[in-house]
């Protein structure tokens, strides 16, 4: 995808401070960080979303998933972190090339949505 930051990201168009990198993923930190560690986890193949996938991208989420503990354990996070996946408009999701987001740090986060 031409005009997507993070396939640029993936393909070292536009540098990143990174975490990790094989022939499929790309794991670097947050430009905006919102707890003291906070960083993205990106398939390289671009996928807009993860409301645009299904069975067929069950190994690549699987892969995604199962790289989030062990990048989060190398990070310092072991003592839990959290996930979030932003999905779409009312997800509130920027960029539309699929990512999670990785964060924690020593103390535990801000609850994660305010329950009135
Ligand atoms: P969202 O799509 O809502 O999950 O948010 C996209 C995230 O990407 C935000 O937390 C941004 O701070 C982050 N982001 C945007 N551009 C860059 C970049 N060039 N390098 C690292 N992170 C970025
Ligand atoms: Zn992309």
């Amino acid at each position: 995808m031409d005009n997507c930051i993070f396939c640029k990201i993936a393909n070292g168009a536009i540098p990143s401070k990174k975490v990790y990198e094989d022939g499929d993923m790309l794991a670097f930190h947050d430009i905006h960080p919102v707890a003291p560690v906070h960083f993205l986890i990106i398939p390289k193949l671009h996928v807009a979303s993860l409301a645009d996938c299904d069975s067929s991208h069950q190994a690549l989420l699987g892969k995604l998933m199962v790289l989030a503990p062990q990048l989060a354990r190398e990070q310092g996070l072991t003592d839990g972190f959290r996930i979030i996946v932003n999905t779409g408009r009312v997800g509130r999701q920027e960029v539309y090339h699929l990512h999670i987001h990785i964060m924690g740090g020593r103390e535990p986060l801000p609850t994660m949505l305010r329950k009135d």
